[in-house]
């Protein structure tokens, strides 16, 4: 996957490079005048780029529903879905918190937009921040087949539970149904598999189309600004989820970062936690050894509320646009932020791009102009690429915990380097 990134890279970059405007190879077939350029980038690239994509996401909505009816259905302690629940939105909050947190103080010490003078003629419409009644009444399916249509995570993943929870009670018949569900499990986990051993082709398409097409020249003016969000990034990934995975846990951090590249990889080249969850999942399962009843659970449920990197990049972009414009924010702004890029999160999907719009709600409550998202749009493709990154990381982080907690936790998968490297 790592070559498949690398060497799209590098084909991207030579293809914008060789094939701009004046050196791009023209010719004549049937009458029809075809460029080279067009036809790798917009044609082939482009074409299997979106099948690839499309793959993976066609697994989302099955996987979730049935990996979690058996993760409920198998459960006997009936108090551990409440626990589970609690452990996993008290960590995803936590780690929000302390990544905005970390974005605004580093934000406040570098000063990333003092002294420029930018200004932007466009406008930007933002939407209003739910309520946080809003959010919970939004998780409650009407139509489950509705909710699996338009792929909402977090009323499958309520209908899912109750109807797991239904089946635990309901004895043999429930039995025989978790049977069945177990065989569909299995076989969706195989596709899962085999779409993963084409990874390496679907992330060089992918990375050759985006190096084709940015332009990286929009980065002057705002480098600072994208490194510094780059730098928290890091930060966060690295030593954040490495002193909570020890703290908490004792387990040894740099077994959860090497078992945790070929996801963070996936992550960074579709800029979607939700179309990278089947392979987190799998990451998860097989390579961490965190049992089905919490990968089941809390992953799904990470892909939707938890978003470090996005909350990262909210918190350096809002400092950023209040010294461009110059106003001063007050510390209760600052609480402001935190609080309502924790709350955006929840119930925002995570699928590229989302982040500028929790960032519009962000703005929109401290009073700061929605339209100085224009300014930093020309470099959010590449931040947004490594904030997904961050995302899925942290999923898997607080999965870790909450499994080591529980006791599902299979260390020896967690500390063995070979654990689920076999394609069987
Ligand atoms: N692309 C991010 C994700 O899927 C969300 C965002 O920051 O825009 O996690």
């Amino acid at each position: 996957i790592f070559i498949g990134m690398i060497a799209g890279i590098i084909i991207g970059a030579l293809l914008q490079a060789l094939f701009d405007d004046n050196g791009d190879f023209r010719f004549t077939v049937l009458g029809f005048e075809l460029s080279t350029y067009g036809i790798l980038v917009e044609g082939i690239f482009s074409t299997v780029g979106q099948i690839f994509i499309a793959s993976l996401k066609m697994l989302v909505v099955p996987l979730v529903f049935v990996s979690l009816i058996c993760g409920t259905s198998s459960l006997t302690d009936p108090g551990k879905l409440g626990r589970l629940g609690a452990k996993s939105v008290g960590l995803y909050i936590l780690t929000t918190a302390i990544a905005v947190t970390l974005a605004i103080s580093m934000g406040l010490l570098v000063s990333p937009g003092e002294g420029l003078n930018m200004t932007s003629s466009e406008t930007f419409e933002a939407t209003q921040a739910p309520s946080l009644s809003q959010v919970i009444v939004d998780m409650f399916p009407s139509n489950p087949i509705n909710s699996m249509a338009q792929g909402n995570m977090l009323q499958i993943i309520v209908f899912a539970v109750l109807f797991g929870v239904a089946m635990a009670m309901t004895g043999e018949t429930g039995k025989r149904l978790g049977a069945f569900f177990e065989d569909i499990n299995t076989v969706i986990l195989r596709l899962v598999t085999i779409i993963m051993n084409l990874a390496p082709y679907g992330v060089f398409v992918l990375m050759a189309k985006l190096f084709a097409t940015i332009g990286l020249e929009t980065i002057g003016g705002l480098a600072k600004y994208f490194f510094l969000v780059l730098a928290v990034l890091a930060v966060h990934g690295f030593v954040t989820y490495s002193v909570l995975l020890k703290l908490m846990t004792g387990l040894n951090p740099i077994f959860l970062m090497k078992k945790m590249r070929d996801t963070a990889l996936f992550a960074f080249t579709t800029s979607s936690s939700s179309a990278t969850l089947p392979v987190t999942m799998e990451t998860a399962r097989n390579k961490l050894g965190v049992g089905n009843s919490v990968s089941s659970f809390t992953l799904p449920l990470g892909a939707t509320i938890n978003m470090d990197g996005t909350a990262i990049m909210q918190g350096v972009a809002t400092v950023f646009i209040a010294q461009v414009y110059a106003v001063d924010l007050t510390l209760g702004d600052y609480v402001m932020v935190v609080l309502t890029a924790t709350l955006a999160s929840v119930g925002t999907a995570g699928v590229p791009g989302v982040g500028l719009i929790m960032l519009a709600m962000v703005l929109q409550q401290v009073n700061l102009p929605v339209e100085g998202i224009a300014l930093i749009i020309g470099v959010d493709r590449l931040l947004d690429m490594t904030r997904t990154a961050i995302n899925v990381t942290g999923d898997c982080t607080v999965a870790c915990i909450v499994a080591k907690s529980e006791g599902e936790l299979d260390e020896v998968a967690f500390n063995d380097p070979a654990a689920g490297l076999s394609k069987e």
